[in-house]
């Protein structure tokens, strides 16, 4: 085994540190880095399956132009010449980057670069716009800049943490972690979540404010009125460090003038909101942690206005255990902040519509056609490349057909595209599947460069593998394109220097008007970049980095002032009608990382939610007539998905919500993208991901069934298909419009041909309509399908399990059509803890025999929940369930 590279986990922005081991034949391991600030050595379940994804399935590893593989030249001069010629004939704006806060810093600066300074267009718009744009927004409207003033130890040293738009327990696990060993060492702490879904989050939650969704601005302005009435204000604060409070307060005074007016718009229980109010009036050190939840809405942008206020009001900012602090869904949209990623940004933190900045970028790079207002954002951009506006659009490690939001939108878009570029590492994604011309690129573990956090820490990314086939990064690929442009300025070496230069740009004239300033690492050697350790930014002089910003009370407006913004709430875009009665909500699963590429591969991972879903209210299910466990059309004005419902009381009635991550590379119609309102923020054009009216009506197949194979398949005859990978098998769930005429026929058309040693079991009932089957090669269970004419069949997690085996038992082989185990053995049911397999069944009954009544006690019995801690939540709600079961 080689010596541990350190570098950082490519999924959130928490920014985890990762020490991996390459084992010399292609295989790593990876454990967390206990002198990583972010995470200490933690790792959540994807951080700790990251072994499991760095295979070379699927991988694109040679350039292609017009579905021909080529060599490396002949598809950067096809990119060029393509470009080229559209500029020349249409202008700059005809063409765009859509890139990606997957990408490295090194990469995404030199992409702002080309585009807004050398081809003289601002259309370079990254998926970040889809996480955080509203919180970038909010935060240059009351700081003058878009600064994140906190620091991750803040949340252990705050009093009172405030949970808002943010299931934190799946989302951005490590620092759920972090909270909760706070919390347990200090029970004094208070957390209060603020979230229209019980989440597992909540798990922590010492006041759970269930709100009305789409209210959150009518809670933080009520929150305003009270902290003045209450005298709460820190009247010195105030009168030397802000404007504007007058304005904001008469709104929100108008607006929620009391706990009773709050709790009556948001749905809520005045007692509770009066709890909430009083506890942040009554505490000193409060973060409030806000993400998609907030940011994700046609108001996005107010509304972390309305959090950033109470923090003003009180002072509460810039000093230990206090602050509003943004979290970030990328592990790099902060490194394209920094750059100017954003279509309305310019780069290192100055902005596009500022002609001293303009002059001050285009002096540095001796751009020769910088733009001056902003480019299309990310459904703008893809509405234009539609209308035949834009027509050449390079995207850079993203997933647009699946991600963005009217995604069948982006299709005809993609399809439409004169020239379009996909640089991705995957061959298979959605989206590359429209590409006129593949740029295979690098990826985690083989490409070098920097991400930074949500803390504003900077990390370096290290290479512990070889690039295979002809992969290259993506900061090369965009310099060679440049450099056939016949532009200068793009002849680096390698990232060090590509760093090097945006160090110096951020504090190039800057004499502390500009937050983001890297001036202390302009000089860093190639030897020093690669040793780099993380640190926070701003470093002004070598060695010197900041934890907080904003402790001396200046801040970045003109006359160093934070500015209060009145907010005046506002409904979500389009409310539920009589035609689409429910609210969608979207977001992510425990286990899972955007549209699956890398997650996907994992079997580890996607052995706790194998099938996308839908989240209901049993009341609303009753209304449309849904049963838990069948399948669902969900439907929009947009598009519509088929999704298996899970009907729960987490939802409040009214609402549903589905995960983001399926693509139909996953699934036949669980693009939720699809289904999304493309309806925008006005401020930051960020999507209303978190609320679409929608209809939902069961989805009624003649048949439905589930196949277990060693082999990946194309299912046949089947309407409606998911895939899953799990431990040495595929698993598929299956239903059909069409009763088949022949159903072994229909099943065994599935699993293709039988090879010599092929021993079959099968059972059909004409009666029933049933049919099981059961294929045996070598002693070893090869594949498994069952078919019925409802969707209640056998559980799976029993015959996943026998995939293990190299050989069944008698009794096994006797069970394999039941689906059940002999005698003896165990259903372990579905994954709850990933890190060590164990199932929901072998928990509960655990928790029955031995009383175990809590997460610690399941961890000393079965290990569950004792490596990343992902699933304690989880556990404590099976503990809850166990205990309010009837006494026998
Ligand atoms: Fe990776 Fe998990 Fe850390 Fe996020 S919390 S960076 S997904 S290990």
């Amino acid at each position: 085994m080689s010596e541990a590279v350190s570098t950082t986990c490519p999924y959130c922005g928490v920014g985890c540190g990762v020490l991996v081991s390459p084992d010399g034949s292609g295989g790593i391991t990876v454990k967390g880095d206990k002198s990583h600030p972010a995470n200490l050595g933690r790792l959540c379940s994807k951080g700790t399956a990251l072994a499991e994804t760095v295979d070379l399935d699927g991988r694109l590893l040679q350039p292609e132009v017009d579905g021909v593989q080529t060599d490396w030249d002949s598809a950067l001069d096809a990119v060029t010449s393509r470009f080229e010629r559209i500029i020349a004939e249409h202008g700059p704006d005809a063409v765009a980057f859509y890139v990606s806060g997957q990408l490295l810093t090194e990469d995404y600066y030199v992409a702002n670069k080309l585009m807004k300074g050398f081809i003289g267009s601002a259309n370079i718009d990254t998926n970040s716009r889809l996480c955080m744009s509203s919180a970038v927004a909010a935060h240059k409207r009351a700081f003058g800049s878009d600064t994140v003033p906190i620091c991750y130890e803040d949340l252990e040293q705050a009093d009172l943490i405030v949970i808002t738009g943010s299931n934190l327990a799946w989302c951005h696990p490590v620092l759920y972690q972090r909270i909760l060993v706070a919390k347990k060492n200090r029970p004094a702490m208070q957390v209060v979540v603020i979230d229209p879904r019980q989440t597992a989050t909540c798990d922590i939650a010492d006041l759970h404010l269930q709100l009305r969704s789409g209210t959150d601005s009518i809670l933080f302005n009520g929150l305003l009125s009270w902290l003045a009435a209450q005298g709460a204000t820190y009247q010195r604060f105030v009168e030397q460090h802000t404007q504007g409070l007058e304005e904001a307060l008469q709104i929100a005074q108008w607006y929620a003038p009391s706990p009773r007016v709050v709790a009556e718009h948001c749905g809520l229980d005045e007692a509770l909101v009066q709890q909430f109010y009083d506890r942040f009036a009554a505490t000193q050190k409060v973060v409030t942690l806000f993400s998609q939840g907030i940011n994700q809405s046609t108001s996005g942008t107010d509304k972390g206005n309305a959090v950033i206020n109470c923090h003003l009001i009180t002072g509460r900012i810039g000093q230990p255990g206090m602050g509003p602090f943004s979290v970030t869904g990328q592990p790099n949209a902060m490194g394209g902040r920094e750059v100017g990623g954003l279509a309305n940004q310019l780069a290192a933190h100055m902005d596009l519509d500022n002609p001293a900045h303009q002059e001050l970028v285009g002096r540095f790079w001796q751009a020769p056609n910088l733009a001056t207002s902003a480019g299309l954002k990310a459904v703008d951009l893809f509405q234009a490349v539609e209308r035949g506006e834009v027509k050449a659009v390079w995207v850079m490690a993203t997933n647009p057909a699946v991600s963005l939001p009217d995604a069948s939108q982006v299709r005809r878009a993609l399809e439409r595209c004169e020239c379009l570029v996909v640089s991705d590492c995957m061959a298979t994604t959605d989206t590359i599947g429209y590409a006129d011309i593949k740029l295979p690129a690098q990826t985690w573990g083989e490409k070098e460069g920097t991400v930074t956090n949500s803390e504003r820490c900077i990390s370096r990314q290290r290479a512990f593998m070889a690039p295979p086939g002809e992969s290259r990064p993506d900061w090369w690929m965009v310099c060679e394109v440049a450099k056939r442009l016949g532009f200068e300025g793009f002849d680096y070496a390698g990232p060090a220097e590509i760093f090097a230069e945006h160090a110096r740009l951020s504090g190039f004239e800057n004499q502390g008007e500009r937050d983001f300033d890297l001036s202390g690492l302009s000089d860093l050697s190639v030897a020093e970049y690669d040793r780099m350790a993380p640190l926070q930014w701003p470093v002004r002089r070598p060695g010197q980095s900041r934890q907080r910003l904003f402790a001396d009370g200046h801040f970045y407006t003109d006359n160093q002032r934070a500015r209060f913004i009145p907010v005046t709430p506002l409904p979500p875009g389009q409310l539920p009608d009589a035609d689409y009665p429910l609210a969608l909500n979207t977001g992510r699963v425990r286990d899972h990382w955007h549209t699956m590429t890398r997650t996907g591969k994992s079997p580890r991972l996607s052995g706790h939610i194998a099938e996308p879903y839908l989240a209901v209210h049993p009341v609303d299910a009753q209304h449309c007539g849904l049963d838990d466990g069948q399948l669902a059309t969900v439907s929009s004005r947009w598009g519509e998905a088929i999704l298996r419902v899970n009907v729960c009381d987490t939802q409040l009635p009214g609402q549903v919500f589905a995960p983001m991550h399926w693509s139909d590379h996953f699934a036949s119609a669980a693009r939720v993208g699809s289904v999304v309102n493309p309806l925008l923020d006005p401020y930051s054009g960020q999507p209303e991901f978190k609320h679409t009216p929608v209809r939902v009506t069961p989805y009624r197949a003649a048949w439905y069934g589930f196949l277990l194979a060693r082999k990946e398949l194309r299912p046949r005859q089947a309407t409606y298909w998911s895939k899953a990978k799990r431990y040495g098998l595929w698993h598929y769930e299956l239903a059909g419009e069409a009763a088949p005429d022949n159903w072994a026929a229909c099943a065994r058309e599935q699993l293709g041909e039988d090879g010599d040693n092929a021993e079959w079991r099968e059972l059909y009932d004409s009666t029933q309509s049933t049919y099981r089957g059961a294929r045996v090669v070598d002693g070893r269970l090869d594949a498994v399908i069952i078919i019925g004419a409802d969707y209640h069949l056998p559980p799976r997690d029993w015959l996943a399990a026998l995939f293990k085996k190299d050989r069944l038992e008698d009794a096994e082989r006797g069970r394999l059509l039941r689906g059940t185990p002999p005698k003896g053995q165990e259903d372990a049911g579905q994954i709850v803890c990933s890190c060590f397999s164990v199932g929901v069944n072998t928990i509960t009954k655990a928790i029955r025999e031995q009383q175990l009544m809590t997460p610690e006690a399941i961890g000393e019995a079965l290990n569950a929940g004792t490596n990343c801690g992902s699933c304690v939540p989880e556990l404590r709600r099976l503990i809850a369930e166990v205990k309010a079961e009837p006494s026998a």
